[in-house]
């Protein structure tokens, strides 16, 4: 199920978009405290009257709350107005992410958070919280795009049962000129076998994602958009253009991080 990500949009502009997300039935929702949207994020749920057994909230503890993450998670759960947050995933690695994971652990026995799950850790991050962690991660969110596919990285993370979750799925923004959404909606196999399908690239790359076992979370606040991305149910790639679109990975990052 593709998902909404947010982040660098008024109040106002992020609840609407989460709003008309779940309207046009979006469930994932992936939100950050750095981002500063949690509690327009908790406010279109309610506005939405979307049960919220049926939703499944994302978010995350950013490196500066890892030495004070028991009370950060009671703060989020307040910010989002939840009784419980359905996934909470450490940000970033950065110092006392340790605690912070131990912390997550605790909040799962006490029913204040469902899942837990990295972001940002590669192998080696990876394998140093597995020296500790007695719940696997459920997730991994790493950028993630067919330029930059995480093959081995998969392999590695499947060990554990954790599932990749791409964020960067369409490539990211093209802000500061660092964003590759641009490149990859203009990659001539991606433009040939959306013309194939008559599917725009966006919605090929999402269901490249899909049919990949990634889980996608692209983000917009342009209604046109969030309902061209979810509609991506009613096809199914072929193994040859699977294999076009795995073809293209070079390991490349937009992101800087
Ligand atoms: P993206 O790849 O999902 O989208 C890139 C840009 O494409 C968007 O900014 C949007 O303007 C545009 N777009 C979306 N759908 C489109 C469509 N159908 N046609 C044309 N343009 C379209 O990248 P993103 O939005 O930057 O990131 C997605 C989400 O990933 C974020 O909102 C966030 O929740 C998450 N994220 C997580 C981290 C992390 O460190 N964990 C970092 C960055 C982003």
């Amino acid at each position: 199920m593709p998902s909404r990500g947010r982040f660098r949009l008024t109040p106002e502009q992020a609840e609407n978009s989460v709003y008309n997300a779940l309207k046009d039935g979006y469930r994932l929702i992936d939100t950050a405290h750095i981002y500063g949207n949690e509690e327009a994020v908790g406010k279109a749920i309610k506005r939405s009257g979307v049960p919220r057994e049926e939703i499944f909230v994302t978010t995350k503890l950013w490196t500066e709350d890892f030495s004070n993450a028991e009370e950060e998670i009671n703060n989020m759960l307040k910010r989002l107005d939840l009784e419980y947050i359905d996934l909470l995933l450490l940000h970033h690695p950065a110092d006392h992410d340790k605690e912070a994971y131990k912390a997550m652990e605790k909040a799962v026995k006490e029913g204040k958070v469902k899942s837990i799950g990295l972001s940002n850790y590669y192998e080696k991050e990876f394998a140093e919280m597995m020296k500790i962690a007695t719940i696997p991660p459920a997730v991994v969110q790493n950028e993630t795009h067919p330029y930059n596919q995480q093959k081995t990285e998969k392999v590695y993370f499947d060990k554990y049962g954790t599932v990749l979750e791409s964020w960067y799925p369409l490539g990211g923004r093209n802000r500061y000129g660092r964003g590759g959404k641009d490149t990859l909606f203009n990659d001539s196999t991606i433009v040939s076998i959306a013309k194939k399908y008559n599917k725009t690239p966006a919605q090929i790359i999402l269901r490249w994602h899909l049919q990949d076992g990634n889980i996608a979370i692209p983000g917009s606040s342009n209604p046109a958009h969030i309902k061209e991305n979810i509609e991506i149910f009613d096809f199914n790639l072929s193994n040859e253009d699977m294999k076009k679109i795995e073809a293209l990975d070079k390991k490349q990052r937009f992101s800087t991080f």
